[in-house]
């Protein structure tokens, strides 16, 4: 009879390193994941450019407002310095001055919708960098975190690696290639456990005929229907 036992031994080792390599692999793939500072970022910089603009907008129109005013405060001066000598210029001056005037209230109102939209932009801008930081804070602490996961999965391997070659190698190398080749078949599971008369991996009855062949036989006995090796713990 074979010794099935030193192959479960075996395949105990191979199932948890192979575990491990998923989990380190998938932990691998997260650590280059900074998406979500990608996305706050991309945020912060929508923000930050319609703020400049709106920003920029402003200053333009105050500009204009205080070009008018100086243009206004010069024609008045003028007016009231008592210059003018012809009444029909000074009739323009004023007529001019009142026309200013009304273009510097009509700017005003422009101005204070831009004032008000800057001020959304500010408080905008100032929501987006605070979460553009707590989305860094956070992508630290997690890297920092998958990065302790990754060194306790590798310092796992490291110790589990030298384990399954001295399991290996309690193995004859016939036994090797039938356990490499039906776990090749079966997802790297090659052997199952006989429980309450049923294969543990495919939970199919296993025929009683087989029962009997795994008290006696000493050959390997195969599970009908997924072709795995089968192990019984305690013989009755
Ligand atoms: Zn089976």
């Amino acid at each position: 009879m074979y010794d099935v036992s030193l192959l479960l031994d075996l395949q105990t080792l191979d199932r948890s390193i192979s575990n491990l390599r998923k989990d380190l692999s998938d932990t691998e793939a997260s650590l280059t994941d900074d998406s979500a500072v990608v996305k706050a970022g991309s945020i912060f910089q929508q923000i930050s450019t319609a703020h400049q603009t709106v920003n920029k907008n402003q200053r333009e129109i105050e500009r204009e407002v205080q070009r008018l005013t100086d243009r206004k405060d010069s024609i008045e001066s003028k007016i009231y310095a008592g210059e003018i000598s012809n009444p029909k210029e000074l009739t323009a001056l004023q007529g001019e001055a009142a026309n200013i005037g009304d273009l510097i209230e009509a700017k005003e109102e422009v101005l204070l919708t831009s004032m008000e939209e800057t001020e959304r932009y500010n408080q905008g801008l100032a929501k987006a960098t605070a979460q553009l930081e707590t989305a860094e804070i956070s992508h630290r602490e997690r890297v920092s975190g998958l990065k302790s996961k990754q060194q306790q999965l590798i310092d796992q391997l490291h110790a589990e690696e030298p384990a399954q070659q001295a399991a290996r190698e309690l193995c004859s190398a016939h036994l090797l290639h039938i356990y490499d080749r039906v776990g090749k078949a079966n997802k790297g599971i090659a052997i199952a456990l006989v429980e309450s008369d049923r294969c543990s991996e495919c939970r199919l009855s296993i025929p009683k005929k087989l029962l009997e062949m795994l008290k006696t036989a000493s050959e390997f006995v195969y599970c009908n229907s997924c072709g795995r090796i089968l192990y019984r713990a305690v013989y009755k």
